[in-house]
């Protein structure tokens, strides 16, 4: 393509976070993508860690892995869902990477001398990566973490303006989300905190010119004046987005609200025409589905829905395309262990999702063993797979003492364990010990799995015999124990390259435990065919079975 003719959407955020600034990016890369663009998303995290793999979930919601198995944003998840297209690390980059990757070449002398400075050297680092983001595709949507205001935005924003200066108007553009907060007292909707907003951006040289206006009501007539007035926006570039059932509906939202005109006329595109019928099919799915299945969620922290954010999109998309409402029952693993079997009674089907560390395991193997013998379809992912063979190991086949070493290093039965050398997705040897770093011991991204003939798995996959899913874990199938749990009747479905990758049970109605997770490629229009066999066999089992 033509490098003149790219063009570049920045997305900042202002007053405060948490404004669903990740939604509205994917939401007008959607529309440029429907209207015939190739778009790509870029998230910029202000923050110093090098990446979230290190992070706390309760600091950081779910970490989101690629296909090149970069552990990133939760918001790269959300860009996927929405785009249906694979990104890489090349799509998330932190302050900590750009200082890392400065001063790395500073060491080695790559600056002949300089003085290291923010401005050029750091601006310049984060625009090589902007325009690197860029590079095969006619549209990037940056999306600028954090709150405009915060210090360690800065350098970004000043990338923004440089960008914005080097290669012009037209090229371009900044849509600012705010927030218009309701004064309860009052009745009254406050556009203050947006002008200074804008007033701050503007005091280190950008003018936006788009306004996305997050709002509990709609806005009146005056109020849009008064912004677009104080703003200095056009008066159609100033978009209410109303709080939305579906962040899957916010695309639609978009277009009626207007903002497609306002888009073009400052990019100078020709009219944008989003073919979004499937789409829109799929949202009438969400609102009003035709049948409904209640799942338990079997897991620990659950206040913390952030950090399952991809399965619980995914159950959404799975649902969407059956058009089957998806009520997610949340069980906490603790309550199970303690309480007994109570809260799964009436449920469709048990899934028990990934997971790290000992706490609340007592619980998922009870709610597995559950499944297991009242025939209730079960899906176990990552964890989830593993906590079924130790289930599987004690209960059916009597090796009391089975474990997992991530939860007891001396175990003398080691169902699930280290393994010390295998090699990864670049073909490459890769060796994890106890005592390697945490940060680079996981498998992590896309690894072939080959699928056993005949097998339920492949019956989801739709009789594929390959198929390419993601990881991140750091214990596997001990391939010692196969032949006894195999021939007992929990046949291995899915290898790599000599790696248990998924486990069934014969003689069930659907008892499936997948190494990788399947959530991380599911999206609304491309459900992952694993999440969608299972909720079909929770609607079978809901009609039929019980
Ligand atoms: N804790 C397990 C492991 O590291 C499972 C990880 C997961 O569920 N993502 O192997």
């Amino acid at each position: 393509m033509d490098e003149n003719q790219k063009i570049y959407i920045f997305v900042t955020g202002g007053v405060l976070s948490s404004l669903g600034k990740g939604i509205t990016s994917a939401s007008i890369a959607t529309l440029l993508k429907h209207s015939g663009y190739k778009v790509g998303i870029l998230k910029i995290d202000p923050y110093i860690n090098v990446d979230p793999g290190t992070m706390s979930p309760f600091e950081h919601g779910e970490v989101f892995v690629t296909y090149d198995g970069a552990e990133t944003d939760l918001d790269i998840g959300h860009y996927e869902r929405f785009l249906d297209v694979n990104f890489s690390s090349k799509n998330n980059f932190t302050t900590g990477q750009v200082y890392l990757s400065v001063i790395e070449k500073e060491r080695k002398g790559g600056y002949l001398g300089q003085t290291i400075q923010i401005i050029p050297h750091i601006v310049d680092e984060i625009k090589r990566r902007i325009l690197l983001a860029g590079e095969d595709v006619e549209c990037l949507v940056v999306e600028l973490g954090g709150t405009v205001g915060d210090i360690e935005g800065m350098p970004f924003l000043e990338a923004m303006r440089e960008m914005k200066q080097e290669l012009s108007m037209q090229k371009v553009i900044s849509v600012h989300v705010t927030l218009i907060p309701l004064m309860r007292a009052a009745g009254e909707l406050k556009t203050k905190p947006t002008q200074h907003s804008v007033q701050e951006l503007r005091r280190i040289g950008i003018t936006p010119q788009i306004i996305i206006a997050r709002c509990e009501k709609p806005l009146p007539l005056e109020l849009k004046r008064k912004l677009s007035f104080s703003c200095d926006v056009d008066m159609d570039s100033v978009i209410v987005a109303e709080d939305a059932p579906s962040i899957y509906q916010v695309p639609l939202s978009f277009v009626r609200e207007g903002l497609l005109s306002p888009i073009s006329r400052h990019l100078s595109l020709k009219k944008l025409e989003p073919k979004m019928e499937s789409w829109d099919k799929l949202v009438k799915q969400i609102l009003f589905p035709k049948d409904e299945i209640t799942i338990a969620f079997v897991g620990k922290y659950l206040s913390l829905k952030e950090s399952y954010k991809s399965l619980i999109e995914a159950l959404v998309h799975s649902g969407a395309n059956l058009d089957t409402q998806v009520n997610i029952k949340w069980c906490d693993s603790e309550d199970i262990y303690n309480n007994g079997f109570k809260m799964l009674e009436f449920v469709d089907g048990i899934l028990v999702p990934g997971g790290f560390g000992v706490r609340g395991v007592g619980g998922k193997i009870e709610a597995i063993r559950y499944a297991r013998e009242q025939q209730v379809p079960f899906l176990g992912i990552c964890l989830g797979m593993q906590l079924a063979l130790i289930e599987f190991m004690r209960n059916v086949l009597g090796v009391s003492e089975a474990d997992s070493i991530e939860f007891n290093t001396n175990t003398p039965e080691p169902v699930i364990y280290l393994i010390e050398h295998f090699i990864d997705q670049n073909g490459k040897r890769q060796i994890r010990t106890k005592t390697s770093h945490k940060g680079g011991t996981m498998r992590l991204g896309e690894y072939e799995c080959h699928i056993l003939q005949g097998s339920k798995l492949q019956e989801a996959y739709k009789g594929v015999s390959i198929v390419n899913e993601r990881h991140r874990h750091r214990y596997e199938i001990n391939p010692a124990y196969r032949a006894q749990f195999e021939k007992a009747g929990l046949i291995v479905s899915g290898e790599s390259n000599g790696l248990i990758e998924a486990l069934e049970l014969l003689g069930h109605n659907w008892f499936v435990g997948v190494q990788f997770h399947p959530e991380f490629t599911s999206r609304l229009q491309n459900p992952s065919p694993i999440i969608t066999t299972f909720l079909q066999k929770a609607l079978y089992f809901k009609k039929h079975k019980r």
